[in-house]
């Protein structure tokens, strides 16, 4: 099962993506994850990430890519993978189109979870509160939703054209969100 789950930042996608990964059987691969670990390694790729991560901007298509391509030939995505984070843009979408097209695969579906604004906000600033991210101050995080919605929000009506799109409701109960995600997935891992 090759998966990708979108959704503004908050709307809970790194929790939901460990359990439904953990589900699958494939691995879990966040882009945000990598490079906040790069980040914290004082690597060459997270010092080119760190100051648009700071910024609540996008890190650029160059290097995000480069990176995803690099990820995605590990022999552990052979079998499938759930791609958090990315693609977040149109043309990390093509690109990862033509990645996956070389050796003949593509999606099984694109997850959009929603959450409103409100939600969101009150979610990431409680975080804030709790584990001290970089970039979850107050304006930041309002940097970031409208990062989502001028740049990622258009990703689900291309996947909606696609035919692979499913909404599913990322508000309620961690355990409940998990169930729905499952039960809206393609009926291969049912
Ligand atoms: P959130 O969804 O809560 O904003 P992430 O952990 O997914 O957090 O991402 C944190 C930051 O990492 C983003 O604000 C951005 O700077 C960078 N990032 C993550 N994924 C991508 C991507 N696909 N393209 C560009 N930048 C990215």
């Amino acid at each position: 099962m090759r998966l990708v789950l979108v959704g503004p930042p908050g709307a809970g996608k790194g929790t939901q993506a460990q359990v439904v990964a953990a589900h699958l059987g494939v691995p879990h691969i966040s882009t945000g994850d990598i490079f906040r670990a790069n980040v914290a390694g004082g690597t060459d790729l997270g010092q080119q990430a760190q100051q648009f991560m700071d910024a609540g901007e996008l890190v650029p298509d160059s290097v995000t890519n480069a990176m995803v391509a690099d990820r995605l030939t590990h022999a552990d995505a052979a079998g499938g993978f759930l791609l958090d984070g990315y693609p977040r843009n149109p043309g990390q979408a093509e690109v990862l189109q033509e990645l996956l097209a070389r050796t003949d695969l593509e999606l099984d579906a694109v997850v959009e979870l929603v959450a409103d604004h409100e939600t969101v906000v009150q979610r990431l600033l409680e975080r804030a509160a709790k584990e001290g991210r970089a970039d979850d101050t107050e304006e930041v995080i309002r940097r970031r939703l409208d990062v989502y919605d001028e740049q990622t929000a258009p990703l689900v009506d291309f996947y909606r054209q696609r035919g692979l799109l499913r909404t599913v409701d990322g508000v309620g109960a961690v355990d409940e969100v998990s169930a729905r995600i499952i039960a809206a997935l393609p009926s291969a891992n049912a």
